[in-house]
């Protein structure tokens, strides 16, 4: 069928018009003329007025029947881009996103055009060569430049200017004298593709069968979920990496998920030892001009391999013939600002259209993904020990209610005592405390002040390295006071609790001469200063080795053989229905960094409760009797993947008027024996940026539409306006 909307197939007194999805917050798609001499077809990508602007857009649909009474009324689209148009499978997955998680389509596409700024041809640059003989003035200036063109070879203009330290004026007074000549830069050579065959491992007999699913898996080219479900340690990476090899083979494309691209410094060194090259990478902190020309490797087809944060999903592949999404768990994957979506979930989703195989990846599956796999949906692909035949950590718990700190500290003597054996073994020492700053709580000792943001519900948490109190939930940030602003009382303000900073100081008093470092992502400038600073602990240029759950994730560091959770109880008693998981899945993740080279790692676990059922499967290392206690609970509770859940939470400026809205929309809700309101309650965090929240929760049974549901309801119901704001969050992560 041919769905090009043609010039010659229209009579003379009709004109053409298309529907057209602009990258807004919107559902609709808007009319728009099509210009006689062009040709449109749905998924082309245009430019068209919108307000004021031209924006970036996408033919959705032809509009066969426009309203003639609009027609003078339509805008023309004003040209068409010379990318190619976005497959009819991504426009599904767009319009299946928005319709499920009820964002606006508009906010769905945005994510993929997120293209970069110079779209058209590259601009050449220009490059400068030297040539002459040295200038009759040379000046400190000048001499740097001649160093470091001294090669001979062509370098680029700006480049050259940048590494001798000078302004491009330089260049061009010593240009005009003739020593240096200008010359174009050649375009960028796109980096060889990766080889299939370049360096493949030889593979253990359980890695061997694991690895001939995933090829197979591969070859098939149809929808199919796998979960590769082994140990840390145990290959995973290695086992995917022969899925990407066939699917490189067959000419296709594939995508690498990760929960964050901050982390994936070594998973980039290890992929080019597997196939010689790296892969594409894509992420928020690309500069424009690499974005546009990664988004149109990708969309040419250009780009074998991606590997990027969630929003990669939503980018128009040529070919997309394989999705890997490595630590399927993590909860990095949902997406809370703009549209909210759960990569892990759309990824599956994305499969199912495409027809094409995913990987899902973990050590500590998802409860929900655990379940798939229980009942035949998903396929288990499990890998039960680690490569090489290494033993899994040694975990213990270390009851701080026997073993206290001493006052104001935080490290039991007994986690003080092994992290001296390590460090006189030359070994390392990982002091996990999912907290950044220096302390979570300020309060004056005289008249129990306590600092608290004055917008947000929160407490203020001391920073101490930036000497400021800083809100975690707005970014509200303050100097360290020296005098109580309440009583003026002086010298009186106490930190109360631990953060990573305060482990620190404490792990540097007890140890003097180690060597520490702390790894918190608010400490983190760039991701460049990341991986330098993780290569560090790689290379063993750390004894200890301080850190918030940025340390917890993928990295391999070989002389790190103990891992020591500071206060293992601290994700359990928040409330949420997840906590449980959470924890579990964190400190699993976490102790499993130790020992991946030796194999005689070990992890302490400081605790309060050891009785707990965490703690208890954690220390067993019975992960078996976790989820068995998990998934029975979620099932007689109702909660996912037994159930559904959805949160709306009702924000305003004061606080009646979120309540009144949030009752009144609670009143309003249709009535269903499969659907359960519960609410309006205020919200966890009650208060953010001043804006007071309620929330109501939506249960329903596992077979109900509930983004039908929603939908029916919220057209129905009650509208915001003015400064009341309603956000829906299906599947909500947290609550
Ligand atoms: P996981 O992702 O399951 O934690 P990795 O894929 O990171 O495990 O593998 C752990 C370590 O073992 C890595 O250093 C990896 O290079 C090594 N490894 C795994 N399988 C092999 C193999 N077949 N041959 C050589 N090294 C391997
Ligand atoms: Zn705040």
């Amino acid at each position: 069928m041919d769905h090009t909307i043609s010039s010659s197939t229209a009579s003379t007194s009709t004109t053409r018009v298309v529907d057209v999805l602009v990258p807004v917050a919107l559902n609709q798609a808007y009319s728009y003329r099509v210009p006689r001499d062009m040709e449109l077809a749905p998924g082309d990508v245009v430019c068209v007025p919108l307000g004021p602007r031209e924006v970036v857009a996408v033919v959705w649909a032809e509009n066969a029947k426009p309203d003639p009474r609009l027609h003078n009324r339509l805008k023309d689209v004003s040209d068409k881009l010379d990318v190619p148009p976005l497959k009819a499978e991504l426009r599904q997955l767009v319009d299946w996103v928005s319709n499920y998680t009820l964002s606006a389509r508009g906010m769905v596409l945005r994510m993929t055009l997120r293209m970069g700024e110079n779209l058209g041809p590259e601009r050449t640059r220009p490059g400068v060569r030297l040539v002459g003989e040295p200038p009759r003035r040379l000046t400190p200036a000048r001499r740097r430049v001649i160093d470091v063109l001294s090669d001979g070879l062509l370098h680029g203009k700006s480049e050259a200017a940048r590494e001798a330290g000078v302004s491009s004026g330089v260049i061009d007074g010593l240009v005009d004298e003739g020593t240096l000549t200008v010359e174009a830069m050649p375009p960028p050579q796109a980096p060889p593709p990766p080889d299939p065959s370049y360096a493949q491992p030889d593979f253990s007999r359980d890695q061997r069968s694991a690895v001939d699913v995933m090829r197979t898996l591969a070859a098939s080219g149809s929808f199919h979920v796998a979960l590769l479900d082994g140990v840390t340690g145990s290959g995973k990476t290695e086992v995917y990496f022969e899925a990407i090899a066939e699917n490189i083979r067959r000419g296709k494309q594939s995508l690498i998920l990760m929960p964050e691209i901050a982390l994936t410094g070594q998973f980039l060194d290890r992929f080019a030892q597997r196939f010689g090259v790296r892969p594409l990478e894509w992420h928020s902190e690309l500069t424009p001009r690499t974005r546009a020309r990664n988004w149109a490797a990708i969309s040419e087809g250009k780009a074998p391999v991606v590997v990027g944060a969630r929003s990669a999903l939503f980018l128009p592949y040529a070919d997309l013939g394989l999705i890997i999404v490595d630590e399927e768990h993590d909860q990095a994957y949902k997406q809370d600002d703009g549209a909210h979506y759960h990569a892990r979930d759309m990824a599956v989703v994305r499969a199912h259209i495409a027809k094409i195989p995913i990987v899902l990846a973990s050590a500590t599956p998802s409860v929900e993904s655990e379940v798939n796999a229980r009942k035949g949906r998903y396929q288990r692909v499990a890998l039960p020990a680690r490569f090489g035949g290494q033993h899994m950590p040694h975990i213990e718990a270390i009851d701080m209610r026997r073993a206290p700190p001493p006052r104001g500290r935080f490290i039991s003597p007994p986690l003080a005592e092994q992290i001296r054996y390590a460090i006189e073994r030359r070994e390392q020492a990982l002091l996990f405390l999912n907290r950044r700053g220096y302390a979570p709580l300020t309060l004056c000792r005289a008249c129990g002040h306590r600092f608290a943001c004055t917008i947000c519900d929160a407490w203020l948490v001391d920073h101490r390295f930036r000497q400021r109190l800083v809100c975690h939930h707005c970014g509200f940030s303050m100097p360290r006071p020296n005098i109580c602003p309440h009583c003026a009382a002086e010298e009186s303000l106490v930190a109360v609790g631990p953060g990573v900073e305060r482990l620190q100081e404490e792990a540097a008093s007890i140890f003097p001469e180690a060597r520490t470092m702390v790894l918190s992502s608010d400490l983190i400038t760039s991701i460049e200063t990341m991986r330098s600073e993780l290569n560090e602990i790689a290379e063993g240029r750390v004894d200890v080795i301080i850190g918030t759950q940025l340390v917890a994730k993928g990295h391999n560091f070989p002389r790190l053989n103990l891992v020591g959770v500071v206060d293992a109880d601290l994700g359990l008693s928040n409330g949420d229905p997840r906590a449980a998981e959470r924890t579990f899945q964190l400190l699993n993740q976490v102790v499993g960094r130790a020992g991946r080279d030796k194999g005689r790692g070990v992890g302490y676990l400081q605790t309060h409760q050891p009785e707990h059922p965490v703690i208890k499967a954690l220390i067993a290392s019975d992960r078996e009797a976790f989820y068995a206690s998990e998934i029975d609970i979620r099932e007689r509770t109702g909660y996912p993947p037994f159930g559904r859940l959805a949160s709306l939470i009702i924000s305003a400026g004061d606080r009646p008027t979120a309540e009144g809205f949030a009752r009144k929309l609670a009143a309003t809700a249709p009535l269903d024996d499969r659907i359960q309101v519960l609410g309006p309650a205020e919200a966890p965090l009650a208060v953010i940026k001043g804006r007071y929240r309620f929330r109501l929760l939506v249960k329903s049974l596992r077979n109900v539409d509930l983004s039908q549901y929603l939908r029916g309801w919220l057209a129905a119901g009650p509208k915001t306006k003015g400064n009341l704001k309603l956000e829906v969050d299906v599947d909500p992560q947290s609550f």
